[in-house]
């Protein structure tokens, strides 16, 4: 502003020369000074504008600067609600809150920083460290600035105890003097160090208090770094004394001479925990007997063995008094059930109980002898070498020869015997004879290896099962079928290992549960079961109870895929072989008839062109020809019976029977046969025509071939086997040779010792029928004794 007025004064002074110079008519030099006017006119203009850009850039940084103090406000903001540890600003006056982050309000019990503002902070401290926390807060941090106060408790709104850590420093917020403190939440580190420092009182009150001796010595020097009160009390030393000595104080001289003992170096090298006996020294020079239990750990890095001392002074001194009753041949030995013996350090018997004569010995022979004597060669006396050195009990099977050189397997104990200065004199010994037990337990061994490999041989699948369904094992067809593992089902139910379709639609579910209440067996036939990985699969399946566990359930698959198919296969090509037969035997009729029509035209219209000779040739093949058509009627009717489908029906047996008895009346009176038929014959389930062809043709059989029986009698029976109705003819006839009972079932096979007539067909057609109706025939006969003819029928067809 200045400037512009002293700019503007000069230019009007100038303006003003100007003039005066003007008037007075000084043109040329008024010329130049407008020239100068001008010139410093232009100036002036430019140091003008020059003025307000420097202005505005002023302006714009400062513009700038609030800007950018806005966002730094902004950031420290967020940090401040943000972060992890609580933050309060206090009053320095009247210590309350005037401004907390959320973290704070959280760490207090309050929902959010604005409920705390206001509170006083000392309301939130716990009382007991109240006191100490407002000295460090008002007395030293608000006058000397930043400040920690360690660790102290806080109450939280809803009355919770927890530990704090904070540090403090002094601050002006919105004018006036104020606290800013940070909190840490360390309860969780506090209760870690009161768990750890229970536990570390825990292990001192054992330390101190406990009956056995522990001393704790660093691993490498082997120095006492500690030890207890009971180790004190068994060496008759004081604790502190003992205390950053040499372990080797502990042990006599003869032992501990070099820098660590000898057991010492034992406990380090051998695996931990091990128990050593050995012996300590007093103070008095006197010598305990001990049992030290050691281990390793490592304690602020330094490695240490803790060991564990147990007087066993006293126990040791029982076993010499029991040495010392042994000396004196106790009545006990004498009369136990076990061998007992003692030998000397050299293995030489000094005491044997009269047990011994049970191997075939008496003590008196024995005496003095080494105990090597009465073992096989297998022995060579190690074990008691070891026993003897080390003074160690030991338990093992021997193998003890008898005085006749018989071999028992024999248990054997034994224990060092010592005399009362420790040293040991020799030994003792327990021998017990197992060997029917163990020859009772490999018997048993065999047996189950046995039926083992039996299972596990067997081609069909076998599953044992408890009763609630799971499997117990299965054996190796199995799994190998399967393609799978054993311990991949051992332990699982049926239910999850087997699909659906076997369970419920292939009735194992329901045989399962009937074996289980009846413990009788269940088969299933022909199940099937088909999968991803397979086509359909034909199944027979046995369900049986385990005799002698009243729990298991034993299973057996049988895959009878191949077979089902196999047997589909026959039943195919003898239905085309049947085929066959019936056309063959049908066109076969044609030139038969044809020659038989004309060999009758050859003897009618030739009769006297003809000799004798010629008319019995025709004769005999017309004879012939009628035999050919029985046989092929035979044949035809062979081939019909599986073709033709008569219908199945109830009917009673003993009506067929009936009806036979009437049509062979006839053949059986002249014949004088007597026919007796059984009573309570069953209803079966049959194709009606067909069994009475059985019952025809056996009956008919039986007139054919009586023979010359002075009182022949046919008799027709029934009687019930394993889910079979098996009915009988029995005649007192001619009878059949062994040998032949397989060949008289075959089509056109005949014996031809007797003079009957007959195709041979017969019992073929009988085989057949009763094959269709699901049932069998065989025959019992020996030569000159009759025959029994049976064949059955299924019960329920
Ligand atoms: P066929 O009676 O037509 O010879 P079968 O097939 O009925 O044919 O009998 C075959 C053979 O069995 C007979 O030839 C006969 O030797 C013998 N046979 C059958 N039934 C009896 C019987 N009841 N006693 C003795 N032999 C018999």
């Amino acid at each position: 502003m200045k400037r512009t007025s002293i700019i503007c004064i000069v230019v009007l002074l100038l303006i003003a020369a100007g003039a005066l110079i003007i008037y007075r008519n000084y043109l040329h030099i008024a010329l130049i000074a407008l020239a100068f006017m001008m010139a410093a006119m232009l100036f002036g203009l430019l140091y003008i504008l020059n003025l307000d850009r420097r202005r505005i850039e002023a302006l714009k940084r400062e513009a700038e600067l609030a800007e950018e103090i806005k966002k730094s406000e902004q950031r420290y903001r967020a940090l401040f609600e943000n972060k992890l540890d609580g933050v309060l600003v206090l009053d320095a006056e009247t210590m309350k809150i005037v401004l907390g982050n959320k973290t704070a309000a959280e760490m207090f019990g309050f929902s959010s920083p604005e409920e705390a503002i206001g509170r006083n902070i000392f309301d939130f401290i716990h009382p007991e460290d109240r006191e100490r926390t407002f000295r460090i807060v008002v007395e030293d941090m608000l006058k000397t600035g930043l400040r920690r106060i360690e660790e102290f408790r806080t109450i939280t709104k809803d009355g919770k105890e927890k530990w704090m850590s904070a540090v403090g420093a002094t601050i002006e917020y919105e004018g006036k003097s104020a606290g800013l403190v940070s909190f840490m939440d360390i309860t969780d580190r506090k209760r870690t160090e009161e768990a750890l420092r229970e536990s570390e009182e825990r292990y001192r009150a054992l330390f101190a208090e406990a009956i056995d001796g522990i001393c704790l010595a660093d691993a490498e020097t082997g120095m006492i770094v500690d030890c207890n009160q009971a180790l004190a009390a068994l060496v008759g030393r004081d604790r502190e004394e003992m205390i950053g000595k040499p372990q080797t104080i502990l042990h006599p001289p003869a032992r501990g001479n070099t820098v660590l003992s000898a057991t010492f170096k034992q406990h380090l090298t051998n695996k931990e925990g091990q128990i050593l006996e050995t012996q300590v020294v007093t103070r008095t020079g006197g010598t305990r007997e001990v049992e030290i239990k050691a281990n390793l750990l490592y304690l602020r890095s330094r490695k240490m063995l803790q060991g564990m001392f147990r007087d066993i002074t006293e126990r040791k001194r029982a076993e010499e008094a029991l040495a010392k009753a042994l000396a004196g041949r106790n009545n006990l030995l004498e009369s136990a059930n076990d061998l007992i013996y003692t030998v000397d350090i050299n293995g030489n018997f000094t005491y044997l109980n009269p047990r011994v004569e049970d191997y075939g010995y008496t003590p008196g022979e024995l005496m003095g002898k080494r105990f090597l004597t009465i073992l096989t060669e297998k022995h060579h006396g190690e074990r008691f070498e070891k026993s003897i050195r080390k003074k160690v009990r030991q338990a093992y099977e021997v193998e003890l020869k008898t005085k006749e050189g018989a071999i028992r397997i024999c248990q054997i104990s034994t224990s060092p015997l010592m005399d009362q200065e420790g040293a040991v004199i020799g030994l003792i010994a327990t021998v017990r004879d197992i060997t029917e037990r163990e020859q009772a337990r490999a018997e048993v061994t065999h047996l189950k290896e046995y039926s083992e490999k039996i299972v596990a041989s067997i081609p069909s699948s076998l599953l044992v099962l408890d009763k609630e369904m799971n499997i117990k094992s299965v054996n190796r067809t199995y799994w190998e079928t399967r393609g799978i593992r054993d311990d991949d089902v051992a332990g699982k139910n049926i239910k999850e290992v087997f699909p659906g379709d076997l369970l419920r639609e292939g009735g194992l579910l329901k045989a399962f549960y009937e074996v289980v209440e009846t413990r009788e067996t269940r088969r299933l036939y022909g199940v099937k079961h088909a999968s991803s990985d397979h086509p359909e699969k034909i199944l027979n399946i046995t369900v049986s109870g385990i005799n002698h566990t009243e729990e298991d359930i034993i299973m057996v698959i049988e895959d009878v895929t191949e077979r089902a198919r196999l047997t589909e296969e026959v039943r195919k090509k003898s239905k085309d072989l049947e085929g066959f037969v019936y056309t063959i035997s049908h066109d076969l009729r044609a030139p038969i008839t044809s020659i038989q029509g004309f060999s009758s035209i050859l003897l009618a219209d030739f009769q006297d062109k003809l000799d004798d000779t010629g008319k019995r040739y025709l004769a005999r093949i017309q004879a012939n020809i009628r035999q050919m058509e029985i046989l092929i009627d035979d044949l035809l009717e062979f081939s019909r019976i599986g073709r033709t489908d008569g219908t199945f029906e109830d009917v009673p047996s003993v009506e067929i029977i009936r009806d036979v008895l009437d049509a062979l009346g006839p053949q059986l009176k002249k014949r004088g046969i007597k026919v007796n038929v059984r009573n309570n014959l069953p209803v079966i389930h049959c194709n009606r025509n067909r069994i009475y062809q059985v019952f025809e043709n056996l009956i008919q059989n039986s007139i054919k071939y009586m023979g010359d029986a002075e009182s022949p009698v046919i008799e027709v029976g029934c009687r019930e086997t394993d889910g079979f109705r098996e009915f009988y003819v029995k005649d007192n006839g001619i009878g059949i040779d062994p040998e032949y009972h397989q060949k008289i079932f075959r089509p056109f096979q005949r014996l031809k010792e007797v003079d009957a007539k007959g195709t041979g067909i017969g019992l073929a057609i009988v085989e057949r029928i009763t094959g269709i109706h699901g049932g069998s025939v065989r025959v019992e006969s020996e030569r000159g004794k009759g025959a029994i003819f049976y064949f059955s029928v299924p019960e329920k067809a």
